[in-house]
């Protein structure tokens, strides 16, 4: 087990990596504890937590909104929660940033804990401190910075997940290696058939360095004003693919990062070597390189986007492998990416 922190304006948090989550009471406070889990892990894993009050929320970004959080605030009331109660997050990425926010507002703040089950959630949604819902149909328009006490990150849990979920944790993973860390992305093209397969030492050490990738760079801009935005490489075009082609979240990261590394190719910023060893990383993680629908109408979405200004847009590019830059680019120079 490995253990990181990460210091927070309002506090810090601890990360624990490979801990068993069947351990989980050590590092919960001496409060009364309220668990808050989805269906599908409340009937995997739900005995393990069946001695706490248990709050049942659904799944999907569907219930992602306030109307969850009025749910989850009237059921902390039901259970009598007051100031001093901890909220455990047990879930993925939705449970985990609607816990937070709900703890963060409950009575102007209460603790709260994530056990994160999904690798997206292990790797990427419960580091950082983001926890929001969506509104109005934006994606996590409404939300607070408050970082969770503790984040347990158990590899055994991602036994149970489906493909396209473990998906999503690996688009985020090569982003995170593509950003600062080209030995981690090195080490991922040598044992990416052993990361498919869940094998326990091969996934805490991307975790780990995954989640250090993000904590360093959450400990130097917690609330996003600089180096944070490099996290979002692969994410403007990404989120345009995920929007117009429906495509799950990993799989569209993937489509963007792809862009990404033509376009830092077409400036001469990425060699044509590294731009072939990206493509042949995300293929052997069984992401997609290629898309066959036509390119305008992602383009039109992403014109929408909020990156966008005037006719060019802030587009995170590579320089190199394990090296990010923000860049403003036109739309034209995006037209000409040949997907
Ligand atoms: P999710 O929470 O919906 O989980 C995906 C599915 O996996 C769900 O059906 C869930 O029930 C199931 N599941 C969870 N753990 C499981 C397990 N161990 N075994 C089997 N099934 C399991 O989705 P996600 O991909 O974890 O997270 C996506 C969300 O994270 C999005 O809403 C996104 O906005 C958010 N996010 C937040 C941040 C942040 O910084 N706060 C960063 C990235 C993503």
């Amino acid at each position: 087990m490995q253990e990181l922190s990460i210091k927070g304006s309002v506090s810090d948090s601890t990360l624990l990596v490979g801990e068993d989550f069947k351990n989980f009471r050590k590092y919960l406070p001496n409060k009364q504890v309220i668990v808050l889990t989805d269906d599908k892990v409340n009937k995997l894993y739900g005995e393990y937590f069946n001695d706490f009050p248990v709050i049942e929320i659904g799944q999907t970004e569907k219930i992602k909104n306030l109307d969850t959080i009025s749910y989850i605030l009237e059921e902390l009331l039901k259970h009598k929660a007051d100031r001093s109660s901890f909220l455990l997050a047990v879930g993925g990425g939705i449970v985990c940033d609607i816990a937070g926010f709900a703890a963060s507002v409950f009575l102007r703040g209460i603790d709260f804990g994530f056990i994160s089950t999904t690798l997206l959630s292990q790797v990427d949604a419960s580091v950082g401190g983001k926890n929001g819902v969506n509104f109005l149909g934006f994606k996590n328009m409404v939300g607070v910075f408050n970082q969770p006490m503790f984040v347990l990150c158990d590899p055994n849990m991602l036994q149970t997940l489906d493909d396209d979920d473990l998906k999503c944790g690996f688009a985020e993973i090569v982003k995170h290696t593509l950003i600062t860390d080209a030995k981690m992305f090195e080490y991922l093209e040598l044992n990416s058939s052993k990361a498919l397969d869940i094998d326990f030492e091969v996934i805490e050490k991307l975790v780990f360095n995954s989640i250090s990738i993000k904590a360093n760079i959450v400990n130097q801009d917690e609330k996003e004003k600089g180096e944070r935005r490099k996290l979002n490489l692969g994410h403007t075009f990404g989120h345009a693919v995920e929007k117009v082609l429906g495509l799950p979240h990993g799989n569209a990261v993937s489509i963007g990062l792809v862009v990404a590394a033509k376009l830092s190719m077409n400036k001469g910023m990425l060699s044509e070597a590294d731009y072939q060893r990206i493509i042949k990383l995300l293929s052997d993680l069984n992401l997609p390189t290629s898309i066959e629908s036509d390119k305008d109408e992602i383009i039109e979405a992403l014109e929408m986007d909020k990156k966008r200004e005037g006719d060019s847009i802030h587009f995170v590019l590579m320089e190199g492998i394990g090296k990010a830059r923000i860049e403003e680019i036109s739309l034209e120079e995006l037209k000409a990416v040949k997907l």
